[in-house]
């Protein structure tokens, strides 16, 4: 099975698994039913989980709806967090 990308034209882009070489040029949109035709693109070789390509796609997903959060995480009081350890971050004004 092969992922191929089709594009619905009320709902964008979505991918769908045909066996290699049977995709059909037309398909239903999974949301919505629309008609969606085959987009052309790069083969997808790379497969499986390969971090820098897992990196680059929560990157794009985090492009379009980022994740807020309202504390900071959690911490051992004893031992903080070093965010950085470049010398002159220690320079910066401090909360
Ligand atoms: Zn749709």
């Amino acid at each position: 099975m092969t992922m191929y990308a089709f594009r619905c034209q009320e709902c964008g882009p979505f991918d769908a698994r045909y066996p290699i070489g049977s995709a059909p040029d037309r398909s239903s949109c999974p949301d919505c039913g629309g008609p969606s035709s085959r987009m052309i693109t790069a083969p997808g070789i790379a497969g499986g989980r390969d971090p820098y390509r897992l990196a680059v796609e929560r990157t794009m997903a985090s492009a379009d709806a980022p994740r807020v959060v309202s504390s900071l995480p959690a911490t051992n009081s004893r031992r903080p967090v070093r965010v950085t350890t470049h010398p002159l971050h220690r320079t910066l004004p401090r909360p």
